[in-house]
């Protein structure tokens, strides 16, 4: 392989650029023992142009190759923007978008204050939601997943991402873990309530009304493709519709 070849083998949907190399997950991050985690991208997880993580990438891909957010005015609710910057900045400045963001704490004046299980929107209220490594944070998931269901359009979509497992057939949460330090140990990270199973984690979209479809670029693709974005054939994207 040529120098060349070699410096442009990567690329970044987020800021389009081509870089050598991604940059590794920090060391402080972990996969909880005894769990096979989906989308989970260690070695290549950080664009060394622009930031943006792995999930990032795929997002912002997804958005762009395979929907028709870019084109058509579109009202869009994103919470706890601050987890994907580099999505949020593309959303938020885009001209036919109506973007609303929310979250819990919010870190900014543009973004508004909310309880993702006690939404204060009318029914019917979004075309599009992100709602990206939340639900793993909330005990009571499916009441936010009813919540998010009820404010989506008929017609609408969203991108519902969480920490997946894929080797456990029920997704694992225990009340005895309590402190911040056993649910790190337990759940990998000290915020987290759950590791999902796949299937269980599916389940309990449809459960509410969620049609689910699973994105996969390497399928969809390549599996060259996939890796020329810092991703593998394991990373897939949980896409909700409401359907009529
Ligand atoms: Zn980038």
């Amino acid at each position: 392989m040529s120098s060349l070849e070699h410096t442009s083998s990567y690329y970044c949907p987020c800021c389009k650029n081509h870089i050598a190399q991604f940059i590794p997950l920090h060391k402080n991050f972990f996969e909880p023992e005894s769990f096979h985690l989906e989308n989970w991208n260690p070695k290549t997880e950080i664009c060394s142009m622009c930031m943006a993580m792995d999930r990032e990438r795929l997002y912002v891909w997804f958005m762009e190759r395979e929907t028709d957010l870019f084109m058509a005015p579109k009202v869009v609710f994103h919470i706890d923007p601050e987890k994907e910057k580099n999505v949020k900045n593309k959303l938020a400045i885009h001209s036919n978008l109506y973007y609303v963001s929310g979250d819990l704490k919010p870190l900014d004046p543009w973004t508004k204050a909310l309880d993702v299980t006690n939404l204060y929107y009318e029914d019917h209220s979004f075309d599009v939601i992100i709602c990206s490594h939340i639900l793993e944070n909330i005990s009571e998931d499916r009441k936010a997943m009813g919540e998010l269901y009820r404010v989506m359009k008929v017609g609408g979509w969203g991108i519902m991402q969480v920490p997946l497992a894929t080797n456990v057939a029920m997704s694992f949460e225990d009340e005895r873990v309590m402190t911040a330090d056993d649910r790190a140990r337990a759940y990998g990270h000290p915020n987290h309530v759950r590791v999902y199973a796949k299937e269980d984690y599916i389940k309990r979209l449809e459960s509410v009304g969620f049609r689910v479809e699973l994105y996969n670029i390497a399928e969809r693709y390549s599996i060259k493709e996939a890796h020329k974005l810092g991703l593998s054939k394991e990373d897939n994207l949980y896409i909700v519709h409401k359907d009529a």
